[in-house]
């Protein structure tokens, strides 16, 4: 390299004569091309003003978000020790971050705490030593959240009943975590949903996953003859002889009701995974307490037409078959579902999508929107 033309020597008679000829385009055009001969040579003071430039306009970028051209430059030159760089830097961010932060106070500005259609505030702070499931809404940050905690605790009662237990019991906790999410809620409120799985030693407190296997259906073969109650005889065999899975939440589900979920499988091993998720994910919204949106005449329910519910006809696949956890074990959770899981532990009821036998209320999340 010329002695000459050395970085120093190109960017100090660049800077001069751009800076100091305010009035003469032919001197400051002559600046500029020394000071980007001097950048070329990756002078730092060089980068740190070509960056300059850019950011006021004065030097355009061929391709590219000039500012982020410019950014870069700067964090090079700052990286080389041009310590004017590095103050600039350090302000421009702090003024990003600065606007950021505004923006976040005033989404959290606007946001206000959860509230039911009649616009009052929804309190679901349900936990303890009875309760199998913990629901807490909170507000924080601006942000609603729902935190559904479980302790799970899966009960075996034969040695080889499953060929991979650890593969069975990732899948019913994943088909659980399904349930995790952001939603909209009762009228388009943001609402985040955190499922949390505990796996402890407990004697009460616990989600009991039982899988079906041969020792229980003999089990279940003499409990239905001892059942004197029709109905219930007819729908414990229904069950077994068609091996569905089921989840029961005591006499009627409640918050504190002990919440089982028996899981069958029609092949008889449990080695499907994606299956057992989502069979899981189905059962579990059992034991938040929604029934089920079965097509007409399952289990003595009376069926949701489509045009029935306007939340629910997005997911219409046919007449009576939705495209819905609670329908289809594949189906997705909906905003309505969450609605009416936070309605559940809100009214310490279950929610239904239809009736039985022409008994029990039907969710008020229902024909309301979402
Ligand atoms: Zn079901």
């Amino acid at each position: 390299m010329d002695e000459r033309r050395s970085p120093d020597i190109l960017r100090e008679l660049g800077k001069k004569y751009f800076f100091n000829h305010y009035d003469d385009e032919e001197l400051r055009g002559r600046g500029i091309e020394l000071l980007l001969e001097a950048f070329r040579y990756n002078d730092p003071e060089a980068m740190f003003i070509v960056a300059k430039l850019v950011l006021d306009s004065v030097l355009l970028v061929r391709n590219g978000d000039p500012e982020d051209y410019a950014l870069n430059l700067m964090v090079k030159s700052a990286r080389a020790g041009h310590l004017q760089a590095r103050a600039y830097l350090n302000s421009y961010c702090q003024g990003r971050y600065e606007k950021e932060i505004e923006e976040i106070n005033k989404l959290a500005d606007e946001a206000t705490p959860l509230t039911d259609f009649d616009g009052k505030t929804i309190k679901i702070d349900r936990k303890g030593v009875f309760s199998p499931i913990d629901a807490v809404l909170e507000f924080k940050d601006g942000r609603n959240i729902l935190t559904l905690s479980t302790n799970v605790a899966f009960i075996y009662l034969e040695e080889g009943g499953l060929s991979d237990r650890e593969r069975f019991e990732a899948a019913v906790l994943d088909g659980i975590l399904q349930w995790s999410g952001e939603y909209e809620v009762f009228g388009g409120q943001k609402l985040t949903v955190e499922v949390k799985i505990t796996q402890d030693s407990r004697i009460f407190d616990n989600l009991v996953v039982m899988p079906v296997t041969s020792i229980w259906h003999e089990a279940f073969e003499s409990a239905e003859k001892m059942i004197i109650q029709k109905s219930k005889r007819e729908q414990l065999n229904d069950l077994r002889v068609h091996k569905r899975s089921f989840a029961t939440n005591g006499i009627k589900w409640s918050v504190n009701s002990r919440k089982f979920i028996f899981i069958q499988s029609k092949s008889g091993n449990f080695d499907d995974y994606e299956e057992f998720m989502h069979v899981a994910k189905h059962e579990f919204g059992h034991s938040l307490g929604l029934g089920d949106l079965y097509q007409s005449n399952v289990d003595s329910l009376n069926g949701v037409k489509k045009g029935t519910y306007r939340e629910l006809d997005g997911y219409a696949l046919s007449e009576d078959n939705y495209n819905l956890v609670m329908c289809d074990h594949h189906g997705p959770v909906s905003n309505n579902d969450i609605e009416m899981v936070v309605l559940a532990f809100k009214e310490n009821r279950e929610q239904l999508f239809q009736q039985r036998k022409s008994k029990g209320k039907i969710s008020s999340a229902l024909g309301k929107g979402n």
